[in-house]
């Protein structure tokens, strides 16, 4: 019967409709803190094992949402690409993250992640010449992090794209390095500025002689081929001590510091760090 109908129809949709409700819910809020600004950005150091200093900051995005706390990037990246609402986002972190390190000495770098949607959205260029125009970075000062995903579709039309953003004298960082397929296929494509080692190599590097022969390998390949290698996620000095035996040019990780406000920033770079 009808009756009968609706009730098997409503056993099952509600829940899955709850999930895209909780998506749009959230795809909502999120539009709303970037056009209130109440997005923030945190900056990380990255340490230079020769220069013993501090080279560099990568911006993280941070939602303080105001009822449910702070949500992680790892949770609103994926619906913020989905929806497209990642173009936005991706113009208003590279402004604002350009802005800020104007603020800094002018011998540090600031990295920005760059999201696979960037790319096909096709206004990458655009938003970089524009976010340099307005806050006055000099282009070597500036640093995109992409993965291979901004790399696996539409390859040529996106290495295009990366080669007009390093003839600008911007640095480009392969981003989580290991953690896809055919990395290596990559790095004879296209000149990598630095590739940084996922994290979660580093995280048992002491203990497993697969984590050891990647970031071993990685180390090599990079001192060879000119490119820097930056190990990210270290937490512990004997960490440290292990990827600069390897050769390895930048660390980054809580060991040196946490992402940190940017009001902390010019205070942090005063005193030593390790
Ligand atoms: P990612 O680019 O690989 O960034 C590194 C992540 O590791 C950051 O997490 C950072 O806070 C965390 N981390 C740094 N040092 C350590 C450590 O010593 N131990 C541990 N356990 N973790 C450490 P976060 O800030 O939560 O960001 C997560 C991911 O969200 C980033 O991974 C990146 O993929 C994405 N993301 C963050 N900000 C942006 C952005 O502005 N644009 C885009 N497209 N993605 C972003
Ligand atoms: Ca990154
Ligand atoms: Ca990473
Ligand atoms: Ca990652």
């Amino acid at each position: 019967s009808k009756e009968e109908g609706r009730n098997q129809y409503s056993f099952f949709v509600p829940e899955m409709s709850q999930a895209i409700k909780d998506k749009r819910e959230m795809e909502m809020q999120l539009r709303d803190a970037l056009s209130n600004g109440e997005l923030e950005l945190a900056y990380q150091p990255k340490w230079g094992f020769r220069s013993g200093e501090v080279e560099g900051f990568e911006a993280l995005l941070r939602w303080p949402h105001k009822t449910r706390g702070p949500i992680s990037p790892a949770d609103f990246i994926p619906i913020a690409e989905e929806t497209g609402l990642i173009v936005e986002i991706g113009e208003w972190v590279l402004l604002h993250a350009c802005m800020e390190a104007m603020h800094w000495p002018n011998d540090i770098e600031v990295s920005v992640n760059v999201s696979p949607i960037q790319f096909s959205a096709k206004s990458l260029l655009k938003d970089v010449r524009s976010a340099l125009a307005q806050s006055g970075l000099p282009p070597e000062r500036l640093e995109l992090e992409i993965t291979e995903g901004a790399l696996m579709q539409d390859t040529d039309a996106n290495l295009e794209i990366l080669e007009a953003i390093r003839e600008m004298g911007i640095k480009i960082a392969l981003d989580d390095f290991g953690t896809g397929y055919s990395s290596l296929g990559y790095i004879r494509r296209f000149s990598f500025d630095r590739i940084k080692i996922d994290k979660s190599f580093i995280n048992d590097v002491l203990t497993s002689k697969d984590s050891q022969a990647v970031v071993q390998a990685v180390c090599g390949i990079c001192a060879n081929l000119n490119i820097e290698s930056v190990a990210e996620g270290i937490e512990e000095q004997i960490q440290l001590d292990y990827l600069n035996k390897e050769g390895c040019s930048q660390a980054q990780g809580y060991l040196i510091a946490k992402p940190m406000k940017p009001e902390i920033v010019s205070e942090f770079l005063e005193r030593p760090h390790r």
